[in-house]
């Protein structure tokens, strides 16, 4: 199973978020891959997790009584982890010669 459905450089993908989100990356909406729960890096922010969680781990991981990931899960977050044993983060985000696995965006493209 391959779960990224994209690559893309840094620089279209920061474009693509301010053109669905506007200029400010704090209130750019991400969606988990595994309990679909939309969170922003605010949200993160919020709740103490490290910038390198942002949009790579659910939110869920830093709140308490959160859903186990991969679990019947019946509402979000969860706790996903996007470095763990099943890498199911979708947007492949190319910056030089480092590969960033990502959340997709929460909303289509217009
Ligand atoms: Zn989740």
């Amino acid at each position: 199973v391959r779960a990224v459905t994209r690559t893309i450089s840094e620089s279209e993908w920061r474009a693509e978020g301010a053109k669905r989100f506007g200029e400010d990356t704090s209130k750019w909406r991400f969606v988990c891959p595994v309990c679909r729960h939309v969170a922003t890096p605010a949200d993160w922010r919020a709740v103490k997790a490290p910038d390198n969680a942002i949009a790579f781990s659910c939110v869920g991981r830093w709140m308490p009584n959160a859903a186990e990931a991969f679990r019947k899960i019946h509402k979000g977050p969860c706790n996903y982890a996007g470095g763990g044993l099943f890498r199911l983060n979708p947007v492949v985000v190319e910056s030089g010669d480092v590969r960033h696995e990502m959340f997709e965006f929460a909303e289509a493209v217009r």
